[in-house]
This record gives structure tokens, C-alpha cells and sequence, in this order.
């Protein structure tokens, strides 16, 4: 089986943009599909086909599988390219696309459905000798049950939703007193945004680093990582900033996380890309989750290992073998990539609005991933993401002074963005020092 004529990309912004270039490149025809909203988008301008598939809100269009499948039939594409969010992780959507005859560019079903429970996904690599996060054996059938793993693992403890995603229906209990408060809030906010009310507990760690393992698969046992990334800069539980490889992960550690990690999804029979989340504290990896598709911080991988992952997905897709091995795969230099978003940096309210004027950085080792143009207006309705700056250089010194540099020649005039808190973090001295937890920016943020 050759390589796909011709893709459609069910998603907008920066990341319809990336998986479009990829398939240009690989002389593979791409579909946009867009909403009313976006039809002046970069993404329906430089594709070779574009489809308008409904009005602005994303379940009337991004999220509207008939419209997205009808778009494929009419257009002839033959594979679809689902991104990052969205439909990414919608094992009933990947299920369509194969009913259709039509090639869903991600790993099987099943594994989609698997990992997208969350339960199911720590059960399923704690039997195949994954270490996890200590917690609940489980679903927890009532709050009885909640307080006997909470007084077993210690507090504080989080209360999390099966289904979860986001941050969303994930609540801390710093003492026993907060335990009912974080379960009933838990599961009203699983139930209101997933329809789904199976929480399980975890120990909540007091300082980790969130740390994850880039991984692909083929279809024939080849399983390879690309090292580690660290996203510990989250603010609300969401990345800001992201570095390959973590100041605080040695190439033994990577190595010994990437042996454990390969081995269980070629148990698995995983395929295609996928990545492990893990906290790090006191030495020790602890599995969380595991993400079944492209991460918006997947640029930071592509530049130290020289890889190009979307391209990886659609060769694994079109039944190809990945073709090398894990000593084939190298890690140069460092990368850090700074998302910003249509925000205030102060209050992080969104500011979607008119992009009067727009100026990328560019130079030696410079990367901006961005559906942005002058005149561009940022829609109100979708992720306010607007750009990824991504940097790399031989040392993380110099991907620093990289990023500096770069942020201060980003202009992005008419609406406020999160640059200048960029700015502020590239300066901080626990930043440049790579001695950060999950909850150091958080802190920041709030100026203490
Ligand atoms: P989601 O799928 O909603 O993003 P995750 O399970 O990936 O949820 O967790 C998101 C973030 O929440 C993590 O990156 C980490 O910062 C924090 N977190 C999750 N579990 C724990 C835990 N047990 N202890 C401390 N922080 C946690």
C-alpha cells in the first residue's frame, strides 16, 4: 500500500496548518474543513481543498462527524488527520472513519477508548509493570471508600474523573475535613462536562515535575521513544511553557523510563503516536496518564531528535514500518517552546479580537507555529492558543538566551496576549536555574 493521495484535516488553527505542511511535503493533496467563523483561516487558505462544515460553535462544525465525514466522501480523501483535541481522542469518531472505509491517522480504537478511561488506563500499565501515582485500586463505589484510600495513602489527596481532561473534574482534599467538598465538586464537574461520574483517587504529590515520554509505534512491533519532555510550567493544571529535555532528568533515567515504556506498548500492541504522562519526585517516575495522539508541545521533540512526528503518524497510518530502531534516534541540543495565547497575561481572560499587525521572530533555531496573519481575527469560540514559539540551541543556556531574543522581536499587535508573562518567566531565577514544580508557576503568577 502506498502513501494517502490526499488527507483531510479535521481540526483549525496552528495545528491543521502543521499536519497540512507535513502532507505537502510529502506531496499528499490536503482537505481543510472549517466553520463559518474561520473561513478566512491560514488553514482553509493553504490547503488544496477546504469544506465549510457548519456555524462557529465547535459541536456545530469541528466536532459534527457527519459534516466531517461527508466532507471526506465528497472530497475523496482517503485518510483524516484528526490533530490535537477536538475529535483527537473520540474512539466512536476513530470507529466512523474505519467504517467509512477511510484510514483514521492514530493509534486503534480500542487503545483510544482504553486510555481515554482513565481508570482503565492505570490499570492497564500497572499490569504490565508500569509504577503508578499511589491511589485507589480503581473506581470509588462512595465517599466511605474515598476515606479509607485517602487515610491509607495520606493526605493531601486529589479526587479525579475518569473521563477527565483539561483539569477539568480533578479536585484537591489537603485534609480529611475537605474530602467530601472535592468529591461531590469532582463528580458534579465530570458529570456536567463528560457525562460521566467515575472518580478514583490519587495521592496528590507535593512537588513534582510533570514529566512525558514521546512515543511510536508501527504496525509490525516497532516501538521507539524520543525522550522526555518536562511540563511542569502549568498554570490551573495547564502547560505554559515546555522543555526537551528536562533540566532534571538524566540520560540513565531517560533511558531506564524509555526501556519500561517501549516494552509495555509493544505488550500493548500500541500503534502509531503516543505519549506517557508521569509526575517525577524523589526519583521516582509515577504514571498518570496517557495521551493517544499529537501534544501541542510536540515541536520540542521534533527539534532535539530531529524528527518530524506528523509525518511519522502518517507513514505509520499508511501501514508503513517506522524503518529504525532506538539507537537510531538522537538527542541534540535543548528546546524550549513557549505557548501563547489571546489572553491577558495578568488576568488570562481571553482577548479574542482583530490582529492589526503581526511580526514572527525567525533566525538560527527559531520555529513559530502559528495560523496568525495581519489582519487576522482571533474568533471568540475556540482555544485561545495563537502561537507556539518553539527555540533550540546546543545548550539550554543558549535556548534561553534564544527565547529571550525571540519574544522580544515577537510583536502581536491589537489584542493582548501572553507574551510579556513569557518574558517574565525566561528572567525568573528558579526558571534559569531548571529548579521548578508543577506548582512553582502557579505561585509566580500570583506574584508570590
Ligand atoms: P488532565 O487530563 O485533566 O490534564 P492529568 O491527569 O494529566 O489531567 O493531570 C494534569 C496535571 O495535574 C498534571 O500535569 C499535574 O500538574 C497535576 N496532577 C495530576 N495528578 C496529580 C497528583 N497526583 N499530584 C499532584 N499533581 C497532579
Amino acid at each position: 500500500m502506498g502513501l494517502f493521495q490526499k488527507i483531510l484535516i479535521a481540526n483549525r488553527g496552528e495545528i491543521a496548518l502543521r499536519v497540512q505542511r507535513a502532507c505537502h511535503e510529502m506531496g499528499i493533496q490536503s482537505v481543510a474543513v472549517h466553520s463559518t467563523a474561520d473561513a478566512q483561516a491560514m488553514h482553509v487558505r493553504l490547503a488544496d481543498e477546504s469544506v465549510c462544515i457548519g456555524p462557529p460553535p465547535a459541536r456545530d462544525s469541528y466536532l459534527n462527524v457527519a459534516a466531517i465525514l461527508s466532507a471526506a466522501t465528497i472530497t475523496g480523501a482517503d485518510a483524516i488527520h484528526p490533530g490535537y483535541g477536538l475529535l483527537s481522542e473520540n474512539a466512536e469518531f476513530a470507529d466512523m472513519v474505519e467504517a467509512h472505509g477511510l484510514t483514521f491517522i492514530g493509534p486503534s480504537p480500542a487503545h483510544i477508548r482504553m486510555m481515554g478511561d482513565k481508570i482503565a488506563a492505570k490499570a492497564a500499565m500497572a499490569s504490565l509493570g508500569v509504577p503508578l501515582v499511589p491511589g485507589s485500586d480503581g473506581q470509588l463505589a462512595d465517599i466511605e471508600q474515598a476515606r479509607a484510600v485517602a487515610a491509607r495513602v495520606g493526605y493531601p489527596v486529589l479526587i479525579k474523573a475518569a473521563a477527565g481532561g483539561g483539569g477539568r473534574g480533578m479536585k484537591v482534599a489537603l485534609t480529611s475535613d475537605d474530602l467530601d467538598e472535592a468529591w461531590s465538586v469532582a463528580r458534579t464537574e465530570a458529570r456536567a462536562a463528560f457525562g460521566n461520574d467515575a472518580v478514583y483517587l490519587e495521592k496528590y504529590l507535593d512537588r513534582p515535575r510533570h514529566i512525558e515520554l514521546q512515543v511510536l509505534a508501527d504496525n509490525f512491533g516497532s516501538v521507539v521513544h524520543f525522550g522526555e519532555r518536562d511540563c511542569s510550567l502549568q498554570r490551573r493544571h495547564q502547560k505554559l511553557l515546555e522543555e526537551a529535555g528536562s533540566p532534571a532528568v538524566t540520560r540513565q533515567q531517560r533511558d531506564a523510563l524509555g526501556a519500561t515504556v517501549t516494552a509495555a506498548l509493544s505488550r500493548l500492541g500500541y500503534r502509531n503516536a503516543g505519549t506517557l504522562e508521569f509526575l517525577y519526585q524523589d526519583g521516582q517516575f509515577t504514571f498518570i496518564e496517557m495521551n493517544t495522539r499529537l501534544q501541542v508541545e510536540h515541536p520540542v521533540t521534533e527539534m532535539v531528535c530531529n524528527v518530524d512526528l506528523v509525518r511519522e503518524q502518517i507513514r505509520i497510518a499508511a501501514g508503513e514500518r517506522l524503518g529504525y530502531g532506538q539507537v537510531d534516534v538522537t538527542f541534540n541540543g535543548h528546546a524550549i517552546e513557549c505557548r501563547i495565547n489571546a489572553e491577558d497575561p495578568e488576568t488570562f481572560t481571553p482577548t479574542p479580537g482583530l490582529v492589526s499587525a503581526f511580526h514572527a521572530p525567525g533566525g538560527l533555531g527559531v520555529r513559530v507555529d502559528s495560523a496568525l496573519y495581519s489582519g487576522y481575527k482571533v474568533p471568540a469560540y475556540y482555544d485561545s492558543l495563537i502561537a507556539k514559539l518553539i527555540v533550540h540551541a546546543p545548550t539550554r543556556a543558549e535556548a534561553i538566551a534564544r527565547m529571550r531574543r525571540s519574544l522580544a522581536e515577537f510583536a502581536v499587535v491589537g489584542i493582548k496576549t501572553t507574551l510579556p508573562l513569557h518574558q517574565r518567566i525566561v528572567e525568573a531565577p528558579e526558571f534559569l536555574a531548571g529548579d521548578y514544580t508543577i506548582h512553582w508557576l502557579e505561585r509566580f503568577v500570583a506574584g508570590g
